[in-house]
């Protein structure tokens, strides 16, 4: 049932080209979703293995830790 929220979480990922942050919803990088850089006009596919990757898995793991810590609170 979580699973819908976390979903429409935002994230944030640098371009592996500018470093330019652009802001994803988890959705996006769940179904391997192509974002375009606002900056270099680039696009990139999001778990395509390279070095933005897994800086976005560790984001996505922030935010699991930010939402137990909210879930914590509300009970
Ligand atoms: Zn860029």
């Amino acid at each position: 049932m979580s699973d819908f929220n976390i979903s429409k979480t935002w994230i944030s990922i640098n371009c592996p080209k500018c470093d330019y942050s652009i802001d994803i919803q988890l959705r996006d990088a769940m179904i391997e979703s192509t974002v375009y850089c606002h900056n270099c006009k680039i696009s990139i596919k999001l778990l395509d293995g390279s070095a933005s990757a897994s800086r976005n898995i560790k984001s996505i793991e922030n935010k699991l830790d930010e939402l137990n810590r909210t879930l914590k609170n509300l009970f």
